[in-house]
């Protein structure tokens, strides 16, 4: 028995394949009466489809209808339709088949030649891809979407020059400011020298990051993460001083590093004073820098502690667990509070911290560009431990 997939290919496939070719019987006949008997070659491409024999219908169907001025259109359709079905192998096959033709309009090659390349990439194939978006990229109406092409091409190789080459370009041609994304690209290059060891050229790499407009918060972290890396432990705590001024949700990463440095040059008071002045300033940061000293285990700094504290308080669903505002003052309330601090820090670690605000798609760790939606920093992280999907969890265990 034929599947559902196979009747649906096949109804789509002769409504194309019929378009097409009694278009061009007509042309070729209008000066006779009758109208065309129903052609064998079709009874034959239906039976290969019913038999799910879609390779040999696809080959029926491109000896059948010869690719020219009049089914061209229907070869394109064609060929977009398997794409989007996943079908990139018969994809290519169709758009290799128009590419052949000898006579070819120079717009309709490159439309092909766009339509292959969107094919190899659609299956992975991104040397043969970049190979016809760079063609396409040189000058044909399809210059724009190329260059588009090329810097996913290149994210995706991680070849950060040729990503900055091909987004000042699309800045030129598209008119449209990349900003963000260029200073991303020359982050990344920053963060591979930097894991080479090669600092100067990190630097350099950081500050072109910044030069441009809108700039990027990353390049401060950048730039604090060198300086930690080559022991300036001055400019580091200024660099990530400055993110937790700024009050941005990069104090989620700023905190640990600022906490861990102060306590080894045992000079907590200077990070006291600086939350509590960015506290007072934003208060609605409290939950932030609560989260994130209940996820990285941060305790005994008062500030930080009192940030902890009134995070579980103000946490409804915590309070029907524990009563903490009625435990008596004297210990068993800080006792209770460590306990339902350590409870959370293991939920908080078992939930993702970063969540992209585009399309949802949340993570451990925080990624710049974000994998799914493929936009560049629209990850912020969770300032709530999520006891809903933990809850549900464990009830359906
Ligand atoms: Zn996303």
């Amino acid at each position: 028995m034929p599947t559902e997939k196979a009747l649906i290919l096949a109804g789509l496939f002769l409504l194309l394949a019929a378009a097409g070719w009694v278009i061009g019987r007509f042309a070729e006949r209008d000066d006779e009466e009758a109208p065309p008997p129903l052609n064998i070659d079709y009874l034959k491409g239906l039976n290969f489809l019913l038999n799910e024999q879609t390779d040999q219908a696809l080959e029926h169907f491109l000896r059948m209808v010869r690719v020219d001025d009049k089914t061209i259109e229907t070869h394109f359709a064609l060929g977009s339709l398997f794409r989007r079905r996943g079908e990139v192998d018969r994809a290519i096959r169709i758009h290799q088949n128009i590419i052949a033709r000898p006579d070819l309009a120079s717009e309709q090659r490159d439309q092909a030649l766009y339509s292959l390349a969107k094919d190899y990439l659609a299956a992975g194939l991104l040397d043969r891809a970049e190979k016809l978006f760079s063609r396409l990229a040189e000058g044909s109406r399809y210059q724009v979407q190329a260059i588009e092409a090329l810097c996913g091409i290149y994210e995706q190789e991680r070849d950060w020059e040729k990503a900055i080459d091909a987004g000042k370009r699309l800045e030129v041609l598209g008119g449209r400011s990349l900003g963000l994304q260029i200073a991303h690209y020359y982050c990344e290059l920053a963060e591979v020298a930097a894991a080479k060891g090669d600092y100067a050229a990190a630097r350099q790499y950081v500050k072109n990051a910044q030069a441009g407009r809108p700039r990027t918060m990353r390049g401060a972290l950048t730039r604090a993460h060198i300086a930690r890396d080559t022991d300036d432990n001055k400019t580091a705590l200024k660099l990530y001083h400055r993110i937790i001024d700024e009050n941005t949700y990069l104090i989620a990463e700023a905190l640990p590093e600022i906490v861990s440095i102060y306590t080894r040059e045992d000079e907590i008071e200077e990070l006291e004073r600086a939350l509590k002045t960015m506290l007072a300033k934003s208060p609605e940061m409290n939950a932030l820098v609560a989260y994130t000293a209940i996820v990285n285990d941060i305790g005994g700094i008062p500030v930080i502690d009192e940030c902890v504290e009134q995070y579980m308080l103000n946490e409804p669903t915590l309070g029907e667990f524990v009563e903490l505002q009625q435990l008596s003052n004297a210990g068993g309330r800080d006792s209770a509070i460590a306990k339902v601090r350590r409870a959370l820090s293991k939920l908080a670690a078992a939930t993702p911290r970063y969540q992209c605000q585009e399309c949802g798609f949340s993570s451990q760790r925080l990624l710049w560009q974000c994998p799914s939606c493929r936009d560049w920093e629209t990850q912020r992280p969770a300032s709530r431990v999520q006891f809903d999907t933990i809850l549900q969890h464990s009830i359906t265990k």
